[in-house]
């Protein structure tokens, strides 16, 4: 196995296909740059206070600072295969990854799954997140399923809704994304073979099949 750039739009199953990746790539560590930087805010770290208002509304944190927090975490984890969920993310920072991967000899492939907008509006319309260990499950209704719902995780009985998942906040995330998103294809794919488009509009069982199908095509 090579490292794994996880590409897809807010919604597009990014974090439900990484934990199947997870769970059958025993030397897999995942790299969440959202998840590192939620857990932050969370603590109230030096660093959560300092990105909070960014996160809140949909924003980009800095390059310079995604950038080393990203390269020290990898630097930590340097004997795993990693997989980038959320990173890179601007062409500026997919430049910096592409150097630094170069010179730490780590070979890479990426995986962008396609979701139309509307229907990633309507996903992330209907999830939720378990407020104890973070799992993300989808509703048919978040309102009625705010009194009965039970983490199928960890059994906690409440959930949240993430503070930048409210419509006019995803919507400028999709802008963000999309205003990015060519560039990013230009750096990280350009220059080799080892990129794959996969529809991300399929039960995520077969998603996932096509992603281990696309990974086995580059050795
Ligand atoms: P999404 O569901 O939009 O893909 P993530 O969980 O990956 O969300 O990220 C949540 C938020 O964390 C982003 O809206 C942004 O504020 C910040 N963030 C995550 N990754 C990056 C990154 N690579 N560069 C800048 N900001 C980032």
């Amino acid at each position: 196995m090579a490292d794994i750039v996880l590409l897809g739009p807010p919604g597009s199953g990014k974090g439900t296909q990484a934990q199947l990746l997870l769970d059958s790539q025993p030397n897999l560590a995942h790299l969440s740059t959202g998840n590192i930087l939620r857990e932050a805010v969370k603590s109230s770290t030096k660093l959560g206070l300092e990105v909070k208002s960014l996160l809140d509304k949909g924003q980009l944190v800095s390059d310079e600072l995604v950038n080393s927090l990203v390269f020290e975490w990898v630097n930590n984890h340097a004997s795993k295969d990693i997989l980038f969920d959320g990173f890179p993310r601007t062409g500026t920072q997919a430049l910096a990854f592409h150097d630094f991967m170069q010179a730490n000899n780590r070979a890479y492939k990426v995986i962008e799954l396609d979701v139309p907008e509307s229907e990633l509006l309507d996903r992330i319309r209907k999830r939720c997140t378990c407020a104890s260990c973070g799992y993300v499950d989808k509703v048919s209704d978040l309102k009625e399923s705010k009194n009965n719902w039970v983490c199928p995780s960890c059994g906690s009985q409440e959930i949240v809704v993430r503070s930048d998942d409210r419509e006019d906040i995803v919507k400028d995330r999709f802008l963000v994304y999309n205003s990015e998103v060519r560039s990013l294809r230009e750096h990280l794919c350009g220059s080799f073979g080892g990129c794959f488009r996969i529809n991300g509009v399929q039960e995520a069982s077969k998603v996932y099949q096509d992603i281990l199908d696309a990974l086995e095509q580059v050795k």
